[in-house]
């Protein structure tokens, strides 16, 4: 199995050059050097001619991701305009889902995809400042917004949730794996939530489990995290052990929880593949993975 740094959207090489991003005139000359790249994208989706995301020339919001040697990345965000326009003034055929893009780009340009769509997302619903109420203004290269009315500062924000395989007490080892409201038949997957505000990440691991499938665990235990910008998420990786086999399901959040030995997940794995149900690019592929790797 991967090691954590090569989890889908993990490890970017890009240097973000964060002394430097806040020099509006270095800025300027790396936006306008002919090598830089300038990755477009419209609410959330990255344009693309052929299935590659499209190069599309400077503009001035262009957002900083990094330096790729001496070349500057950035994003623009074409949001303004409707569909047709952008990727006309892209040069593209497509505005593709930057998680269909994952298997096709390569691991880094698939970690420097969402990164930029995470890094828009954010500047596009921090427009307005959330305590006045006036416009904002960007800054170092779209990693600050400036509240000119109420000199508030606005930072990207991150919103980290736990997901986590629990195993059941004794042997043989299961683990447990739940259908949500509105799954498929086989679609099984690990437990996942966010973290509210006030808590550890354990303590939201051991939240999320009691909550919705009335599991109580002995130990929890920290595993990979994993970046996972869709739109603003962290996701972070737990294993946690059953107190006993009890499952208690609620019905708001889960159709089903139950525990699978190796075997039935071997076969649930199989359908899975078959049926398109599977999510390869998720750190809960990493979580079963480890897990089936281990017996
Ligand atoms: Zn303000």
């Amino acid at each position: 199995m991967p090691a954590n740094d090569t989890l889908p959207y993990n490890g970017l090489q890009l240097d973000r050059a964060g002394a430097r991003r806040g020099d509006a005139d270095w800025m300027a000359q790396v936006l306008a050097r002919p090598d830089a790249r300038v990755l477009a994208f419209r609410r959330d989706a990255c344009l693309t001619a052929g299935g590659r995301p499209v190069t599309a020339g400077p503009r001035a919001d262009a957002v900083f991701l990094g330096m790729d040697g001496d070349d500057g990345v950035f994003a623009v965000d074409l949001s303004d305009m409707d569909e047709a326009a952008a990727l006309r003034a892209a040069g593209a055929d497509a505005a593709t889902n930057v998680r269909a893009l994952f298997r096709t780009v390569g691991a880094q340009d698939a970690a420097t995809l969402a990164y930029a769509r995470g890094m828009l997302h954010w500047a596009r619903n921090q427009r307005f400042c959330g305590a006045c109420g006036n416009p904002t203004e960007v800054r170092h290269a779209g990693h600050q917004r400036h509240c000119p009315t109420c000199d508030r500062l606005l930072f990207p924000r991150i919103e980290p949730a736990v997901i986590m395989l629990v195993e059941a007490p004794g042997s043989p080892r299961r683990c447990l794996l739940a259908r949500h409201r509105g799954a498929k038949p086989n679609g099984y997957a690990t437990l996942a939530g966010f973290v509210e505000i006030g808590e550890s990440f354990e303590d939201a691991v051991r939240r999320e489990l009691d909550e919705e499938a009335g599991v109580r665990v002995t130990s929890v235990s920290y595993q990979a995290s994993q970046a996972w910008p869709f739109p603003s998420g962290i996701m972070v990786g737990f294993r946690a052990v059953a107190e006993s086999d009890d499952v208690a399901v609620d019905q708001d959040e889960l159709l089903e929880a139950r525990w699978f030995t190796r075997d039935d997940l071997l076969d649930l794995l199989a359908v899975h593949r078959t049926e398109g149900l599977d999510r390869p690019d998720s750190i809960e592929a990493y979580l079963i993975g480890t897990w089936l790797d281990e017996q």
